[in-house]
């Protein structure tokens, strides 16, 4: 039995939900194993129905859970889902109200007057939230790509190369090895563009001075994430310190990662680090996010975390920056997997300041 769908079955039960109706690619393949980017799925308390159409049925009647009944269903949603719903005797049906467009909504509500639509909110990033060992090996396999990427794009990179080029390298890199695409767009921006956490990557040489890069590869639908930034010519004494104080943040936040551990007390240790060398202001975003079907996903470590703690099988991201407007930046990332006593860092590449001359 899916373990997957007996967890939600017993949400749903306690939320008085006869089914759920799942559109977005991410829970689809959570709950079906099948990644179907255009698919849909009904699941009551006992079944568990993929929809695919005639692009995917063949690969879906393949790939999907044993637990799951594969259907293609005919054009047209009213010639199939009121006499499943009638069927199944659901009223009452859970959606994903951060993914489903409220025209997607309305003509479900017209498709099938009879039921009430309820937001799932948080529920299935919830059950998401804890990975599996499995899970877990997904996404170790996704980043170790980004790092042999890495390494092969820093043996690859001159200072004529443009920042497109080296954001093209590194995904033209992960994909040959095994990456089915990039995990999200490939940041690489350079000197004066640095100070941008998300910069864009541009069509113009590597400026001299920082050059950040964050990127990610993706296996079996898991996603990877990492920075790393690195020096074009040579790093002067305050870039030098500038990259000490991230990495010392990154570092002591990192140590303090274990279960029970306020998520909001990670981005407490990074920042008054930052702060208290100086640069008070210049770490405009929270310290990290999680990470699995989605590239970003809960938990956050955020300054707005409330009370919530860290859990054992949590990914989470421990990216603190130091960005100075109008001049550079500078990000190191790594992904954590909160451990039973501590935590297990998922990234190996170096970090030690890399000069490119
Ligand atoms: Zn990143
Ligand atoms: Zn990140």
């Amino acid at each position: 039995m899916n373990e997957r769908l007996t967890r939600l079955r017993a949400e749903m039960e306690r939320r008085g939900l006869d089914a759920v109706w799942i559109t977005s690619a991410e829970n689809h393949l959570y709950f079906s194993l099948f990644d179907n980017p255009d698919g849909w799925m009904l699941i009551t308390r006992t079944k568990a129905y993929v929809f695919a159409d005639f692009r995917y049925i063949e690969a879906a009647r393949r790939e999907a859970s044993p637990d799951c009944t594969v259907i293609e269903p005919p054009r047209r949603r009213t010639d199939y889902l009121p006499p499943l719903i009638e069927e199944e005797n659901v009223r009452v049906i859970g959606y994903e109200d951060e993914r489903l467009s409220c025209r997607a909504l309305a003509s479900l509500e017209e498709d099938l007057p009879q039921c009430t639509f309820v937001p799932l909110g948080r529920l299935c990033i919830e059950l998401r939230t804890v990975k599996t060992e499995a899970e877990v090996e997904h996404i170790v396999a996704a980043q170790r790509i980004a790092e042999d990427a890495l390494a092969a794009v820093l043996a690859l990179i001159r200072p004529e190369m443009t920042e497109l080029e080296v954001a093209a390298e590194l995904e033209y890199q992960m994909k040959k090895r095994g990456s089915r695409k990039p995990s999200f767009d490939t940041i690489a921006v350079s000197g004066s563009a640095s100070s941008s956490p998300h910069g864009v990557p541009r069509p113009c040489p590597l400026e001299r001075g920082f050059l950040t890069m964050d990127f990610g590869a993706m296996v079996d639908g898991y996603h990877s994430d990492m920075t790393r930034t690195v020096v074009i010519g040579r790093a002067d004494t305050e870039m030098k310190r500038l990259y000490r104080t991230v990495l010392d943040a990154q570092l002591a936040a990192l140590a303090a990662l274990r279960p029970g551990a306020r998520n909001a007390d990670m981005d407490k240790i990074a920042r008054d680090l930052i702060d208290g060398a100086g640069y008070a202001g210049c770490f405009g975003h929270s310290l990290g996010h999680g990470v699995g079907l989605e590239i970003h996903e809960a938990p956050n470590l955020s300054a707005f975390s409330g009370d919530l703690t860290l859990r054992p099988g949590e990914i989470v991201t421990v990216e603190p920056g130091i960005y100075l407007e109008g001049k550079y930046g500078c990000r190191i990332e790594d992904m954590a997997c909160i451990t039973e006593d501590g935590y297990r860092n998922l990234t190996a590449a170096p970090k030690e300041l890399t000069e490119i001359l």
